[in-house]
Formats: structure tokens, sequence, C-alpha cells
């Protein structure tokens, strides 16, 4: 496993994960072997024990952008608004002057509108963040997720990260650009399956305290290895510590191309 990274911004501080056992000789469906392996290669960490508006903040912050564009804008928008009540101060801030805060992120004017309704939402309904954070943490997690998506701007990918890194939740493994590549390619889900469909498929098949890692670390090796336009597996097997696991739906290696696997089914 590698050493604890010096900074990790995916997850809590102060717990509400589960140990879990990372042996891929054991594990009962494909999809929990390749997280095993994946625990083989990145630092494994118990989620759960962020603010949950911050949380939610911070996701509205990274959507299509990069966490090294997000996380500065993040720094700012704390120098600025935190310290007290974040939704109290996102409620009342000055859309224009937010957006100039978070300028680094990319989208600010959508994203500041967003932030702002968010807050206003919360505060209305919460009276801040403390009995936001509580709701996310103690009610049922269904019941939250349904709540997050009312939220203008907050889609099943942020709604599954405010629980998972918020709420400690298990069993929640939320589906970004990477997950959905991965899954489909590797064959863990169908080639044509939506975001919604893989998310299913890995919250079947991959024990409920094992998915919070599965996420951030199926992102990682999405960035490392198995890459949009350039999967390691086209430089030969030896070069994707995957590859005895996997599929290659729309990985051509003999031709050294890639298509979305979506095509592979359409075209068959
Ligand atoms: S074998 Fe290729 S397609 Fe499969 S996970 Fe590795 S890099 Fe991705």
């Amino acid at each position: 496993m590698a050493d604890e990274p010096a900074e990790n911004i995916s997850g809590g501080v102060g717990g509400g994960g589960v140990e879990a056992t990372f042996a891929p000789g054991e594990a009962d469906t494909r999809a929990e072997a390749v997280v095993d392996e994946l625990g083989e290669l990145y630092w494994r960490k118990a989620y759960g024990g962020q603010d949950a508006f911050e949380c939610l903040v911070r996701t509205i912050l990274s959507q299509n952008t990069s966490d090294v564009a997000s996380q500065p804008a993040h720094d700012e928008l704390m120098a600025r608004y935190g310290g007290g009540d974040l939704a109290k101060a996102l409620a009342d801030a000055e859309r224009s002057e937010l957006a100039e805060t978070i300028h680094a992120a990319g989208l600010y004017n959508q994203k500041s509108e967003m932030m702002i309704d968010a807050a206003a939402e919360i505060v209305d309904e919460f009276s801040g963040e403390t009995a936001f954070d509580a709701c996310v943490r103690e009610e049922e997690p269904e019941t939250v997720r349904d709540r997050l998506l009312e939220i203008r701007g907050v889609g099943p990918k942020t709604a599954d990260c405010v629980l998972l890194f918020s709420g400690g939740r298990g069993g929640v493994f939320p589906v970004d650009t990477h997950v959905h590549r991965i899954a489909r390619r590797m064959g863990l889900a169908p080639p044509d399956a939506d975001h919604e469909v893989v998310r299913e498929h890995l919250e079947r098949d991959v024990p409920a305290e094992k998915c919070g890692f599965g996420h951030t670390a199926m992102i990682q090796f999405g960035r490392e290895y198995c890459k949009a336009l350039k999967p390691a597996c086209l430089d030969g097997p030896e070069a994707c510590p995957l590859y005895d696991y996997c599929d290659k739906v729309g990985v051509d290696e003999v031709d050294e191309s890639v298509v979305d696997p979506a095509e592979v089914v359409a075209d068959d």
C-alpha cells in the first residue's frame, strides 16, 4: 500500500468510516476484487467527518474542473466566508464578490449562484449548517439523498459525495466520469450503462465499507492508468496492474485505439 499522502482533500477527519479488510483472493465479486487490488495500490482511509455544507460547497466548486483548480478557490472561499456558519455567510454573500472569490474554479458565475441558492435554502429550512449536518449524518441515506437532489445544482454525484464524505455512510459509491468509464471498460457494469446504473452495479457488488475507498481509488486509477484516451494496457499487459480483472470493452490493443464502451454495443 502506498504511503499516506501529505494532503488528501477528499476524506473527513473525524472518521465514521469502517476499517475494511482488503484481500483480492477472497473477494465475492470481481468488483470487490478490483477494489481490493486498488487497496494494494493506494492509501486507504476511513470516510466521514466533513461538515456537510462545506462538503456540498466543495463538490459544487469541483464540478467540471480538477482538484488542482478547485482547491485554491475553496481556500479563498473559506478565508473570506468561513469561520462561522458557512451557510449563513453564503446566503448573505454578494454574488459578484463570491464569483470573484471562486474565480480559479471556473464557471464562477454559475457556481456562485448555485451556492447562494443552496445556502439560502439550507438557512431557510434548517436555520443554518448545524441542523443540516445532523440531518445528513442521522437521517436514512435515501431520505438525505432525495432531499439533496432537490437543491438546485445538486446532481446524483454531488449528493453521493456529501453522503459519503460528511455522513460517512457506507454503501455509497459516487460515480464520476472516471468511475463511469472504468467500470464499463472493465465489464463491472453494462457497456451502455448511465451513471445511475453503474452506481447500482457497484453498490450491489462492492461491500458497503469498501465503497468510499473504491470511489476515490478508482478516480486516482483513472488519472494514472486507465486514462480516457490512452489506457495503460496499450503499452502492454504488464503496464496495468488490473489487466487480469478487465474485459477491456472498447479497447483495441492491436490497433492501439479506444472508443467509449457504449459504442461497442451500438455497433453490434
Ligand atoms: S487493462 Fe486497460 S482498460 Fe483495463 S483497467 Fe487496465 S488500463 Fe484500463
